[in-house]
């Protein structure tokens, strides 16, 4: 049966009548159509543009499908409608088009150097692999691949990048000979600047950028997803690592402290900017909504833009229509303005999935 939905249709502020029949949005009316929302602000379904549903909770890869089922469904019923999943240890394209589950843009396995990432996590290679397994792992993916731009380097006791810049930019341009996009894990300086240069699509983390970067970013359309919910954790991982490498946890610590300006700058600058809360592992799932807030209050981003983040724009980076004619049938809806109070956005009236009510 098809749906109907009647409120304020961010982001063109109007109050719309919207059918919902099978996976598709249409503003032409169908007869008697079941009306599941009237009232309130409509908008695309939310996006998690950077978790990972095939780590488990404490870090170890998952071991079946319904693990991965339960993590997406944890990010579904807070709104969160398309996921990309920046890197998993645990192959899922059976999921692609699961009706219970949300869209999914998903990377291959995280690629990184030997020994200097999360361990079972990554394919670790060395720099003479680094092209060809990118290859790999984009036939892996639908998308996406996922490169590991730099890591402790327990040698110097800092932060260093994965690979030489050679080899680094190799690896970008062995993703879009391969057709998909790359999206580059760096918490360094260096590494960034190598990857940004190489002309990576999408910087996750990004603790190290500079104005100059940032301005470049600007020029490639180089999006930022800077999981502010993640880079809130350096302090722990900085005190645990202290004791050995008190060069790392100072580094990570100022990392931290500098960031919300990072963002803040990347934002003035105009970079693309996506909400992402890097859930699975340390970080659970769900959190969309925190990420959101945090943008807002520490970052400045206005509520319009954190939406925008979240949601429509979102969505149409990532390749799923919002709600336009024929678009798809994802939506979440607020009894509230959430431009006006983001922390509506915490408590969705509505969800609906693929045209399906969700809560
Ligand atoms: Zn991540």
């Amino acid at each position: 049966m098809a749906l109907h939905v009647r409120g304020v249709l961010l982001p063109d502020d109007e109050v719309r009548n919207l059918w919902l029949v099978g996976d598709r949005v249409t503003f032409d009316p169908v007869p008697d159509a079941e009306t599941i929302a009237d009232g309130g602000y409509v908008l695309p379904g939310l996006t998690d543009a950077h978790c990972h549903i095939g780590i488990a909770r404490g870090g170890a890869p998952i071991d079946s499908l319904d693990q991965a089922r339960e993590l997406a469904r944890t990010d579904r019923d807070a709104g969160v409608l398309a996921i990309r999943d920046a890197g998993s240890p645990y192959p899922y394209p059976e999921l692609d088009d699961d009706p219970d589950l949300p869209r999914l843009a998903r990377a291959g396995r995280h690629i990184a150097p030997p020994k200097r990432y999360l361990r079972d996590i990554g394919v670790e290679v060395g720099a003479a692999e680094v092209a060809a397994t990118v290859a790999e792992q984009a036939r892996a993916g639908n998308g996406w691949v996922k490169l590991v731009g730099d890591w402790i380097d327990r040698g110097t006791g800092d932060l260093a990048p994965a690979w030489d810049a050679a080899t680094m930019t190799a690896a970008v341009q062995a993703a879009h000979a391969a057709g998909v996009r790359a999206a580059v894990h760096t918490f360094s300086e260096t590494a960034v600047e190598i990857m940004v240069r190489a002309g990576v699509d999408s910087v996750e983390h990004g603790t190290g950028l500079s104005l100059d970067l940032i301005d470049l970013m600007v020029r490639q359309g180089t999006a930022l997803v800077p999981t502010m919910i993640n880079i809130q954790t350096f302090g722990g991982i900085a005190e645990q690592a202290r004791a050995k490498f008190p060069g790392y946890a100072d580094h990570m610590l100022a990392l931290r402290d500098r960031f919300p300006d990072v963002v803040r700058a990347a934002y003035e600058a105009g970079v693309p900017i996506y909400v992402g809360t890097d859930a699975g592992g340390g970080i659970d799932h769900g959190l969309a909504a925190e990420e959101m807030l945090l943008l807002h209050e520490r970052a400045g981003l206005s509520t319009v833009d954190v939406l925008a983040a979240a949601s429509w724009r979102a969505r149409e980076w990532l390749g799923f229509p919002g709600l336009v004619e024929g678009g798809l049938a994802d939506l979440v809806v607020y009894p509230e303005d959430p431009r006006r109070d983001l922390r509506v956005v915490r408590a969705p009236a509505r969800v609906v999935l693929r045209g399906r009510v969700v809560r």
